[in-house]
């Protein structure tokens, strides 16, 4: 088995009007595992073709993204069927199953008919996204890592 690497990157995401969406420079950069889907699948594939001190900018398409939109999961339902007492309100998010990978949900829209639009999409669905990346540091995961299955240290778990 060989031993998967730790990369250690600074990023900044932007939409494809160059909107930024999300970035590293504050919380500084962020210590991932590679080849264990802790990132999107195009980062995933792209990181451990980088080395220490490179600079990328990249697209990653949907499907290597956060997926392409399922109208499934954008659901028309009646106020009532939310708990008495749940304040339902714009943005609110609620996942309807503890199980992990279950969709978060977004309330869109609410309507005076008392309908609740909601979208189990992640708000990233069906966009591309523009990525800067900086490689920090890239090395060899340790066996702790290993054995927990993520990157310690900077930007990984701290425990
Ligand atoms: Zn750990």
């Amino acid at each position: 088995m060989s031993i998967p690497n730790v990369a250690t990157f600074h990023y900044a995401l932007r939409d494809k009007d160059g909107n930024e969406i999300d970035n590293s420079s504050e919380k500084g950069p962020i210590s991932i595992m590679l080849g264990k889907g802790h990132i999107v699948q195009g980062l995933d594939e792209l990181l451990p073709t980088m080395k220490k001190g490179e600079k990328k900018s990249v697209v990653i398409p949907p499907e290597k993204g956060y997926g392409v939109v399922d109208e499934s999961l954008r659901l028309k339902v009646p106020r009532n069927q939310f708990p008495p007492d749940a304040d339902v309100k714009l943005r609110m998010q609620f996942q309807t199953s503890d199980e992990p990978g279950a969709p978060l949900f977004t309330v869109m829209h609410i309507d005076e008919d008392g309908f609740v639009y909601v979208d189990g999409n992640h708000p990233l669905a069906g966009h591309d996204l523009h990525f800067d990346i900086e490689i920090v540091d890239m090395r060899p995961a340790d066996p702790d890592e290993i054995a927990h299955g993520h990157a310690h240290g900077p930007g990984g778990h701290q425990h």
